[in-house]
């Protein structure tokens, strides 16, 4: 009869035996007790040691006080001022809150979630306020368009992947995701059209709000990992909203005729009417109430939801002149810092800088035109500069001009 070959351990070699029984993993992988049980060890150290790094990695530490939010704020976002003191504000109860709901005590005030939503024409600096709190909060951060989403059962994406681009952010760690920021992008666009919701079935508004409001107020829902739409055999992953903040942004064209019509009804009849003119002539937006964006077409529970509306202003010249250089990434110490990687100095004088922005302006660029018109202008100068020997360059408002023609913005 044929000698039967003892099994060994793949890893060690040891034979099987009583004391060391060795098991097959795999086909041809076996392991004896003794290395299972060292792998195992490893693997329980490995665990304690990732989740110390995940607390830590989740402790919130020294929450800033509104004050210096602002001033960490100003370094990045010229202006809105009244935006920065709201955001400020609220981001700071809002970690008063989560210090509150962590530590064990019972306490009979329960401080409300402080969801926050800014009104203000495209390109002023919404998304930017946004960016810019989540850097300073280091906590998990993703803005979302609130466009794409639809009602449970048509096309587009379930409201619940608003949640997974915020986990992806963080890798899925669920705990961070849960004391995330989430920037819901073109909220406007959701509102119901119509004034009566009955006449035709209202796929991307009212159905949308509703749902929104679960995520909003706070609940555990279920989110799809890699977005898109659930379906039946798909693993989901639960994550709570309570301590999520959401910031909402919006444009809401138009808003300023409900505001106009609001304030003159209650102005004129006071009486005052030359005050309801100035202030129709001055930002009408930095009036908008909670009641103005009901007029608008948002359902009452939501606005209920967003309890903190703030306005930001349209920018004029002095401050995009002020957006070109001042903020900490500023566009133009951008480009200077690129071509000082190169050895050389860039300069721009004032009339070149004037005149970016009177360009701005006139192409009704704003904000967000500023770095596509200096790019344009820049083209030429990056392609040449790593070549050439010249150490300085200058841009004046001769050069922008000459550049502007050249890539046909000008005649
Ligand atoms: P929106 O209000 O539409 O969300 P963004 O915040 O996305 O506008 O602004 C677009 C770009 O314009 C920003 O990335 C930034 O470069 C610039 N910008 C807009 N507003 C400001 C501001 N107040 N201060 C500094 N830069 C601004």
């Amino acid at each position: 009869m044929a000698k039967k070959i003892k099994r060994e351990c793949t890893l060690c070699g040891s034979p099987d035996s009583g004391e060391n029984m060795v098991v097959e993993i795999a086909p041809g992988l076996n392991m004896c007790e003794n290395c299972i049980r060292i792998i195992d060890n490893a693997r329980d150290t490995e665990f304690a040691n990732r989740s110390k790094e995940n607390e830590k990695k989740n402790d919130i530490g020294k929450v800033p006080t509104p004050m210096e939010i602002n001033a960490f704020l100003d370094q990045y976002v010229i202006g809105q001022e009244e935006a920065k003191k709201y955001l400020s504000v609220a981001v700071y109860n809002h970690y008063k809150r989560i210090r509150q709901n962590e530590s064990a005590k019972d306490d009979d005030v329960d401080i409300e979630k402080s969801n926050i939503i800014l009104v203000g024409p495209t390109g002023t600096g919404k998304t930017l306020l946004a960016k810019s709190i989540a850097r300073l909060l280091k906590v998990p951060f993703t803005i979302v368009d609130a466009t794409v989403l639809t009602e449970a059962g048509y096309v587009g994406e379930d409201i619940e992947s608003l949640l997974t681009r915020l986990l992806q952010s963080c890798d899925y760690d669920v705990k961070a995701a849960e004391r995330g920021i989430v920037f819901i992008d073109e909220i406007d666009k959701i509102a119901r059209k119509s004034d009566n919701p009955s006449i035709t079935r209202d796929v991307s508004g009212e159905g949308v709000q509703q749902g929104l409001l679960k995520l909003l107020e706070g609940s555990t829902v279920l989110v799809p990992p890699n977005g898109g739409r659930k379906h039946p055999e798909q693993k989901l992953i639960a994550v709570d909203t309570k301590n999520i903040l959401f910031i909402c942004g919006g444009a809401f064209d138009g808003i300023e005729r409900k505001i106009a019509s609001r304030l003159n009804t209650r102005v004129v009849g006071y009486g005052h009417d030359e005050l309801a003119r100035k202030k129709q002539r001055e930002n009408l937006m930095r009036y908008v109430t909670p009641q103005d964006l009901k007029s608008y077409g948002l359902i009452p529970e939501i606005i209920g939801r967003l309890p903190i509306l703030t306005s930001l202003e349209p920018l004029d010249k002095a401050a995009l002149r002020r957006i070109l250089t001042e903020p900490k990434n500023a566009i133009i110490r951008q480009y200077k810092r690129l071509f000082e990687m190169d050895g050389k100095e860039l300069e721009f004088t004032d009339d070149a800088l004037s005149l970016i922005v009177d360009k701005a302006v006139e192409y009704k660029l704003g904000a967000r035109g500023l770095r596509s018109i200096v790019e344009t202008i820049m083209i030429d100068a990056m392609f040449e500069a790593p070549a050439s020997k010249e150490k300085k360059y200058t841009v004046d408002a001769d050069y922008v001009r000459r550049q502007l023609v050249k890539a046909h913005y000008e005649e």
